[in-house]
């Protein structure tokens, strides 16, 4: 059984007290809420304080990046047992603006994920393709690509490691534009997806991986998404930010 995971993910947004503000209000908000996993990703520097502020709160702490070394001289880097060390139970890798803008490989992304693995961080990873790629037909080629890259990689991922893995599919082209997938075609990509991890892994293993959603998801989208067999939640960005807006598609209706 997958239980579904909606994580939130600030981005470079928040200053400390505004971070405490949206936390303390989506505790109020998503009181009750136990059938669903509830994640929140700010920056580094909220991850402390907001560690001690969700404290017996089912809501869980995750970091958006990481480096995939222990320890040394990596000047501005966070390694993973400096994040589990923070409270982080969940770590974003590979997505798409990290790609984009800091030249995020899929050798990195490979190495982060076994890191985060290696600490006991469960590791969500981000695949999708750009506008470009879906219009010229290579969606199902990008995806697999991404996928095979950072779980394959060049240090293979153990059968038994990919339970606390949860893969995002995240189109480029819908990350922050307003629009969505429709939920079809983000089915399309999640059962190839676990058709994949099939492919790649003992079924027992591979069922359990949880595929999430990201690209505009906001109120309005998210019980359409998730009425699809094969969306086991979603990853928010600027959706995530209003404590009301979080809190409804965290409480999502199954059409
Ligand atoms: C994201 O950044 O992961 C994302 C999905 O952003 P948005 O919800 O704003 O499209």
């Amino acid at each position: 059984m997958r239980i579904p995971l909606i994580a939130g993910n600030w981005k470079m947004n928040n200053l400390i007290h505004q971070g405490v503000e949206l936390v303390l209000k989506l505790r109020e908000l998503t009181k009750g809420v136990n059938e669903v996993e509830i994640v929140v990703a700010p920056p580094f520097t909220s991850l402390y304080h907001l560690k001690f502020l969700l404290a017996g709160s089912p809501i869980k702490l995750a970091a958006q990046n990481l480096f995939w070394e222990k320890s040394g001289a990596y000047t501005g880097e966070v390694s993973a047992g400096m994040l589990k060390d923070v409270g982080c139970e969940y770590v974003i890798i590979g997505h798409s603006e990290r790609r984009q803008y800091f030249h995020e490989t899929e050798d990195a992304v490979n190495k982060k994920l076994l890191a985060a693995i290696g600490a006991g961080i469960k590791p969500i990873v981000c695949v999708g393709e750009t506008l470009e790629e879906r219009e010229s037909g290579k969606t199902l080629e990008i995806v697999k690509f991404h996928v095979e890259k950072a779980l394959t990689g060049k240090t293979g991922l153990a059968q038994g490691a990919i339970k606390d893995l949860t893969i995002a599919y995240e189109p480029v082209w819908a990350i922050g534009t307003g629009v969505n997938a429709t939920p079809e075609e983000a089915e399309e990509v999640h059962n190839y997806i676990r058709e994949l991890l099939f492919e790649l892994f003992e079924t027992n293993h591979a069922k359990d991986v949880r595929i999430i959603y990201g690209g505009s998801v906001k109120p309005s989208n998210i019980d359409s998404l998730m009425a699809q067999p094969n969306i086991d939640g979603a990853l928010v960005g600027g959706a995530c930010l209003k404590a009301e807006d979080f809190a409804r598609i965290v409480k999502f209706q199954r059409a």
